[in-house]
């Protein structure tokens, strides 16, 4: 464990360090607040610091109230050292965000134990971090296929139609489905469509860009959002995900088989400053054509035709 101590003496710096060198911890020294303050904002800083309280510089409460100010996932267990023992000093250090102090000259036990309590701290923030980002997981992904939830895809397209409405650096919208997908369940049953599901899903995730997201958008519906992608790249990456498909056979436990997608292509365009939901209309009207066309197939539809095609109705 690192520990960051803090001190513009240099024979009490060494001393603690010597001290929590014998106790193995990894010391970074820092012989005055404006240093501690600088090492403390390093992505790999020590969690936990010893800091004194009179220094050159920041002190002590300062460097604390600093560390407070901004807004980490990683907590830092502050300890100040003081030479004061005055109550209202020691109850304006702690008011800096300090998690304990410890009165110069230190008891070496004392020290012992109170790191020991910060250590504690540490480890259960960072079960807190990791139950809260395990949550997170929950909220916005699929437990079956691991993509993106419905709700996470339309909050992803709704962010980029937004950028791309501002500035005007392109946005492809592809929806898919798989073909006959209720004869999957109905012939090999439920287990062998999840596996289908998985397998859709791990093949598409594998075929799109790192930035581009996909999303399970229904039972076996997908809804893709290409950023900054104009049509003709949105048509090809539609036509690579329909290949990838269809080209090999899915293994299910029962054996394999084979099954296919159609999918409905829509893109942003420059003058039209389209909401989320004309995109998402006009890849589902492509969808839809594909499937009437004989399935296994890419459509592409405009948003000035599927708005036409709205006002027809
Ligand atoms: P089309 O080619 O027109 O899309 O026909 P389809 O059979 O694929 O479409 P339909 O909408 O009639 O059926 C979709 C089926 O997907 C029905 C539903 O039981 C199944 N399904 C939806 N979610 C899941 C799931 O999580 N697991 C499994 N195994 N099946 C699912
Ligand atoms: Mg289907
Ligand atoms: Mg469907």
């Amino acid at each position: 464990m690192q520990v960051l101590i803090a001190d513009d003496d240099a024979v009490s710096r060494r001393m603690l360090a010597r001290t929590l060198e014998s106790w193995h911890y990894e010391v970074i020294s820092a012989c005055d607040g404006n240093e501690a303050w600088r090492l403390l904002q390093r992505d790999d800083a020590p969690q936990l610091a010893i800091l004194d309280w009179m220094m050159p510089g920041m002190t002590g409460p300062a460097v604390c109230g600093a560390l407070r100010r901004r807004q980490r996932d990683v907590y830092t267990y502050v300890l100040l050292l003081t030479a004061r023992t005055e109550k209202q000093a020691l109850i304006e250090g702690m008011e800096s965000g300090a998690d304990d102090y410890i009165t110069k000259p230190f008891d070496a036990q004392e020290l012992k134990v109170r790191l020991r309590a910060g250590l504690r701290i540490l480890e259960l923030q960072a079960q807190l971090v990791a139950a809260r980002e395990a949550l997170r997981e929950q909220a916005t992904r699929d437990p079956l296929t691991c993509l993106w939830n419905r709700y996470s895809i339309l909050d992803i397209l709704n962010r980029e139609v937004n950028r791309a409405n501002r500035d005007g650096t392109g946005l492809g919208v592809i929806m898919a489905d798989l073909d006959h997908f209720k004869r999957v369940n109905d012939t090999y049953g439920h287990l062998a469509g999840d596996a289908v599901l998985r397998e859709t899903a791990r093949r598409m995730q594998a075929a799109v860009r790192s930035y581009d997201a996909v999303g399970r958008y229904g039972g076996e519906e997908f809804l893709i959002v290409l950023p900054g992608s104009g049509d003709s790249s949105a048509m090809q990456l539609a036509e690579r995900l329909r290949e990838t498909i269809c080209a090999e056979p899915i293994s299910i436990p029962e054996g394999s088989l084979r099954t296919t997608m159609s999918l409905g292509v829509t893109a942003w365009q420059r003058g039209v400053y389209p909401t989320p939901e004309m995109l998402l209309r006009a890849a589902d009207m492509g969808l839809y054509r594909a499937k009437k066309h004989g399935r296994n197939q890419v459509e592409w539809v405009s948003l000035q035709r599927a708005g036409r095609t709205m006002h027809a109705r």
